[in-house]
């Protein structure tokens, strides 16, 4: 059974018809078990791409060593990352999607049509949105999508209010070692902006 379609409702209501949606669920092998967390004040928005098995278990968005790495980079603490005042969650796909070949597949395709627009109704327009990886990348950069990731992230500043970041994965590791402007340069202009967003 598929859930009601987004309209104008309170943020609670919102938040209860996430949590309700099947539209995609026998796609999942866990089932759905929707996480996104948002409010009307939240100056980041965090666009990732789906959870992972350990976040789908705990509820927890970048409950995981990719959250420990992003939270580096941003230079933000647990309790300002989890505080959804200032910093909203809203993953491509908002549940475990399963594994695909390599890793975990991608974000389930009818998730961003379905409830992005109704989140980002409800956030503040002055915000800041960091788009981690390349299938948020590919929805709100699409203008961009010639060009590769390395190159989307070496953009910083010139997509604003968007942000391109590679995702936190282990893999990112060989990312910063072959590209050293990332950390270099990069990170520290991403977290005076982080921390500008937050003031
Ligand atoms: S992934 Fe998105 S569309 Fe699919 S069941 Fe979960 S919340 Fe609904």
């Amino acid at each position: 059974m598929s859930s009601p379609a987004p309209g104008h409702d309170t943020i609670e209501d919102l938040r209860r018809r996430i949590a309700a949606c099947t539209l995609c669920a026998e796609h999942l092998p866990l089932g759905p078990r929707p996480i996104a967390r948002f409010s009307a004040t939240a100056r980041i928005l965090i666009i990732g791409q789906a959870p992972g098995t350990k976040v789908h278990a705990s509820g927890v968005p970048w409950d995981d060593d990719s959250g420990d790495r992003l939270r580096e980079w941003l230079g933000v603490d647990k309790a300002t990352f989890y505080d959804a005042a200032k910093v909203a969650q809203m993953p491509m796909g908002f549940c475990y999607p399963g594994r695909a070949a390599g890793g975990d597949a991608p974000p389930r395709k009818e998730c961003a049509p379905r409830w992005h627009d109704a989140v980002l109704g409800v956030l503040p327009e002055n915000r800041l949105t960091l788009l981690v990886g390349v299938h948020a990348q590919a929805r709100y950069l699409p203008h961009l999508k010639k060009l590769s990731l390395t190159e989307r992230v070496r953009r910083f500043g010139e997509d604003l209010p968007f942000i391109a970041l590679p995702h936190p994965a282990w893999r990112s590791r060989l990312f910063m070692e072959r590209h050293p402007w990332f950390g270099r340069d990069i990170l520290p202009a991403l977290r005076a902006k982080v921390a500008t967003a937050l003031r």
